[in-house]
């Protein structure tokens, strides 16, 4: 059964967003307390906190990482107001993966938080989440993005996995690098997700036209046709702005066109 667009807004929620300790949010404006508001205002009922985290106790962290420690995101407790205008609110990180088993988190300390976020695809941090000759073209990069999300679900730390085989650093070339992707692998590795109860992030990064930008090898379709393989799997979805801005938070709203074409059933949202 088709299901109305009116239903489906009340999985209205943006679940990763950025504040003002992430390192990379230069948006002074980006505090808990406006982000709350204005997700309020918006309708959004859940917003979780996903800020950048490398947890001191693990070795390895990079420099960028270092200070963006537990007792760093945790600061963030003290600085959500009391009153939320009813939004339900989730302190949760984005930790990072760099490939091997090499996790920014443990499970104890994901057990600290809501939920726990993780990424597969920081490709843009070269000599850290990757070497520069594991991208050297498409098909390199396809094969990561395939052996790197099927690492990264098996972890058993990850609730979602945030922006899921968006290759950060080849945004220009998303179009061919998932041509050399088969339907069937991308079949195996969402069907293993569901499995494990992994929710698949949906952000409007993914869908360019979402965002309004026009790009030479970056369309719409390639998402489009990745979402569809896992909605058919059985996957549960979570949405995510990725915002490192305030007026960000929401973008999740843009979303509504895409989510009524792929009419993904309510019941595979999470919220977590
Ligand atoms: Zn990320
Ligand atoms: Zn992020």
């Amino acid at each position: 059964m088709p299901v109305s667009i009116d239903e489906r807004i009340l999985y209205n929620h943006d679940i990763h967003v950025h504040t003002t300790l992430s390192e990379c949010c230069s948006d002074l404006a980006a505090t808990p307390e406006r982000v709350i508001a204005r997700a309020a205002r918006l309708g959004i009922k859940t917003v979780g906190f996903a800020n950048h985290f490398w947890d001191e106790s693990i070795p390895g962290a990079s420099t960028w990482y270092e200070s963006q420690n537990l007792e760093h995101i945790l600061t963030i407790r003290a600085q959500i107001p009391e009153d939320t205008h009813g939004v339900n609110v989730l302190v949760g990180c984005e930790s990072e993966y760099c490939g091997d088993g090499v996790v920014g988190i443990s499970r104890e300390v994901a057990e600290q938080l809501d939920f726990v976020l993780l990424p597969m695809s920081h490709f843009h941090m070269t000599g850290f989440v990757v070497q520069q000759w594991q991208v050297a073209n498409s098909r390199n990069v396809a094969e990561l993005l395939v052996q790197r999300f099927r690492e990264v679900i098996e972890l058993g730390i990850a609730n979602g996995i945030a922006h899921p085989f968006s290759p950060l650093g080849f945004k220009d070339s998303v179009d061919e690098i998932f041509g050399c992707i088969s339907d069937e692998t991308f079949q195996d590795c969402f069907g293993r997700a569901a499995e494990l109860g992994v929710s698949i992030e949906i952000q409007p990064n993914m869908l360019p036209g979402s965002l309004g930008k026009e790009m030479e090898g970056f369309h719409d379709e390639s998402f489009m046709r990745v979402l569809a393989i896992a909605r058919d799997m059985g996957c549960m979805f979570h949405l995510g702005s990725d915002t490192h801005t305030l007026v960000g938070t929401g973008n999740t709203l843009k979303l509504k066109p895409y989510l009524d074409e792929l009419a993904i059933h309510p019941d595979q949202f999470c919220s977590f």
